[in-house]
């Protein structure tokens, strides 16, 4: 039997995943405790929401009309009228882009649209990474272009998408979109949004939060460690708000779990003040306006070229 620590073979391994399983249990501990505010929650103006009650996310959108006068738009209202609450969600027929676009007519090149009956307070650009995820992108495009008119918002939906088949990288991918989106407008909110999940509620408003980086589903999970370590406060919505039905999925080819990811969340803890939006490169392929979206498509290379740099 091999030992652990010996003369010529030093404890030093051992200790360093003893640190990393340390520096875990105290981000986790921190999280369940709420001393890094996990628990802060917006207020929840709806109340209780009755799940088995629910409406087509297309209700009464074919009453909005446009104004015959674009430049004299009054504000939209603080809360939109249009707004039911639990909506009715399948994944039993994936939809054409045609069929969505013709349910759509007033959404814009580049999956662009500001309601043609008033002003709106707010606009919100998302971002979803993705690669080879079609149906789960028309699920969302289906559902997500009525939930965001209903809450008459100006917004725009961009995906960025991974070419050749490096390892998938999400966070790299949603830095893109966040640069490439910021070069189109002056968005008041950018939401980093997951292609397979659909918000379930539309008083879950696509809206930040005037102070704190927002939590709106349990996939962002993964953004708390660095909202931590910048000192950030974290706002979340209500859980009876923040319904998301997830399309269920196999594991991705190229998306298989990080063999590093505990040494990532410990070096992160040195690097993130450098790495990320300040130091990306990216090679950027196509942005094109497209009916339903705008598609960005990123190189960010293939394995075989990984293999190549690690040698
Ligand atoms: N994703 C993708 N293609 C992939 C892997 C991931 O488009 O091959 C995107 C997609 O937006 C997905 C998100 O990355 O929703 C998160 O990945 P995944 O759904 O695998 O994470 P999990 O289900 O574990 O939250
Ligand atoms: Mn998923």
């Amino acid at each position: 039997m091999s030992r652990l620590c010996s003369p010529n073979r030093p404890c030093t391994l051992l200790l360093l995943a003893f640190l990393q399983l340390a520096f875990l249990l105290f981000l986790y501990r921190r999280s369940l405790s709420g001393s890094f505010t996990g628990s802060m929650y917006e207020e929840d103006r709806g109340g209780h929401w009755d799940y088995s009650k629910t409406h087509d996310v297309y209700t009464n959108l074919s009453l909005v009309t446009p104004s015959p006068d674009r430049q004299t738009l009054s504000l939209c209202p603080d809360e939109s009228p249009l707004l039911v609450g639990p909506l009715t969600i399948s994944f039993q027929k994936v939809p054409l882009m045609s069929k969505i676009a013709r349910k759509n007519p007033y959404v814009q090149a580049g999956g662009r649209y500001s309601p043609p009956h008033c002003k709106a307070q707010y606009k919100t650009a998302i971002l979803v990474p993705h690669r080879n995820r079609e149906p789960h992108l028309r699920h969302l495009l289906y559902y997500l272009h009525p939930f965001l008119q209903r809450q008459q918002l100006q917004y725009a939906i961009y995906v960025i998408h991974q070419t050749g088949n490096r390892t998938f990288n999400r966070a790299k991918l949603l830095n893109v979109g966040v640069r490439e989106a910021l070069k189109d407008e002056d968005w008041d909110c950018l939401f980093l949004h997951d292609v397979d999940l659909i918000p379930e509620n539309d008083y879950n408003l696509y809206i930040c939060n005037k102070k704190y980086p927002k939590h709106v589903s349990s996939a962002m999970n993964k953004f708390k460690y660095r909202i931590y370590l910048a000192g950030m406060k974290i706002i979340r919505t209500p859980l009876s708000l923040g319904h998301y039905k997830m399309i269920s999925h196999n594991l991705d080819v190229g998306n298989e779990k990080n063999e590093k990811r505990f040494d990532m969340v410990v070096k992160v803890a040195r690097s993130w003040r450098l790495d990320g939006m300040n130091s990306i490169e990216y090679n950027l392929l196509h942005k094109e306006e497209l009916p339903l979206y705008t598609n960005i498509t990123v190189d960010f290379g293939n394995s075989a070229e990984v293999q190549s740099n690690i040698k």
